[in-house]
């Protein structure tokens, strides 16, 4: 073989590695609990996957594709495994990515689909999947345990408008809409993350509707009308359900249906810290 097409078939080879790597990684059934889920010191981090391309190209389907001059990408974010007790005390093993620790904590460091609401919290319910199971949510009217988004407050009928996650490639484009928390639009990104595109689902649930006309395949802009706070599947909790997911390697999300874009094995929860611009200062 020429040295060219032997490194070609060997990034390739690499490639097929990783995936099947990644393939094998989420948990299902039973298992040792990890220390985070019982309040010890924090599980360890799954191992990040190498990219098998040169420097100076990015992975893109199979593809090492060069990447243009200046570009920077953020930080690869790692997921990390956690475990909570659902509702029949049995436990739940799922992988989610954590905030690093250098972006802020405060909430209102960042920019959101709806602007704060005077004189109340921000965020009424934060993001809790990577806490110990004792300090996550759950109540009496609370369906699931655990939270893998925000709950921020607004009033019924406030104009929800897109965010642009850090280090965004392109325009978002609509994913869905219809039911998946209550009324809910979803958005899908392509971000740099480390020396990779990365594909991520955000899911704006509990709308009183979805906007005008938006439907999928639509590309969004930076602040593009995607509907109206409302409580729809949360009767009598008016708020908008903003969660934050990373598409697994080899997860084709067009072809999901709605209830599977949540699931753990389609797409990890991710802290929104991570991926929301900060707000001007
Ligand atoms: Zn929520």
């Amino acid at each position: 073989m020429q040295p060219l097409t032997q490194a070609t078939a060997l990034i390739a080879a690499l490639i097929a590695l990783a995936h099947a790597a990644e393939r094998g990684r989420p948990r299902v059934g039973p298992g040792p609990v990890p220390a985070h889920a019982l309040g010890a010191s924090a599980a360890p981090a799954s191992s990040a996957l190498a990219s098998a391309c040169p420097e100076g190209t990015l992975p893109d389907q199979g593809v090492c594709i060069p990447v243009p001059q200046g570009a920077a990408g953020g930080a690869e974010l790692t997921a990390a495994e956690n475990a909570h007790r659902d509702r029949s005390g049995a436990w739940r093993f799922y992988e989610q990515i954590p905030r690093r620790p250098e972006r802020p904590g405060d909430y209102r460091r960042y920019r959101w689909p709806v602007p704060p609401l005077p004189g109340q919290n921000l965020v009424v319910s934060g993001y809790d999947l990577d806490r110990p199971d004792v300090q996550q949510r759950r109540g009496a009217h609370i369906k699931a345990v655990g939270h893998g988004g925000l709950d921020l407050g607004q009033r019924r009928g406030a104009e929800v408008r897109l965010v642009n996650l850090e280090h965004q490639t392109a325009d978002a484009e609509v994913l869905f809409v219809g039911e998946v928390f209550g009324n809910s639009v979803v958005t899908r990104h392509s971000v740099r993350e480390g020396d990779r595109l990365r594909e991520y689902v955000i899911v704006y649930g509990h709308l009183e509707g979805a906007a005008p006309g938006l439907s999928r395949g639509m590309n969004v802009r930076e602040g593009a009308l995607l509907g109206f706070v409302g409580d729809s599947g949360s009767p009598g909790d008016v708020h908008l359900h903003f969660e934050v997911r990373r598409v697994r390697d080899g997860i084709n999300v067009a072809s999901l249906a709605p209830g599977e874009l949540t699931k753990n094995a389609r797409t990890v929860a991710c802290d929104p810290r991570n991926v929301m611009p900060l707000a001007a200062e």
